[in-house]
């Protein structure tokens, strides 16, 4: 495979660093924001005393994995390593397009402002009735 593939080598003689030294940065803060994802997750279900998945886990896991990959087909280029992280972007990018979309898709309640969920027919804050969406 030609080495770079993801043209992100080409930054590297312009920071005035060898190649082997820019992708072992990239590998390693790649380690960095994929592991600060257990913290941040575990961080956010121990908050709320309930299994929860912040979007920032998702953002982390899908920097952390394209890192990953840019550094396994650029730098490691073995087989099994590009394979790891070949597709795993695939279902969190789809996580966090769900959940934008999701997002935009709350009702705002009418009496206090807060964002409800698209199922919700109270407003959870205060109470009020809320009006169903339009596709629904
Ligand atoms: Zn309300």
């Amino acid at each position: 495979m030609h080495l770079d593939t993801l043209g992100i080598l080409a930054v590297a003689p312009v920071l005035g660093i060898e190649g082997e030294t820019f992708w072992t940065a990239v590998g390693w803060l790649a380690n960095a924001i994929f592991s600060t994802r257990f913290l941040v997750q575990w961080y956010a279900t121990e908050k709320r005393k309930e299994v929860t998945v912040p979007v920032l886990f998702w953002w982390l896991s899908l920097a952390g994995s394209l890192m990953f990959l840019s550094y396994a087909i650029n730098y490691d280029r073995h087989n099994v390593f590009i394979f790891a992280y070949a597709f795993t972007w695939i279902p969190y990018l789809r996580n966090l397009i769900i959940h934008f979309r999701h997002k935009n898709a709350r009702k705002g309640c009418p009496q206090c402002g807060s964002k409800s969920s698209p199922q919700a027919n109270y407003c959870a804050e205060c109470g009020t009735k809320l009006e169903p969406l339009e596709n629904d």
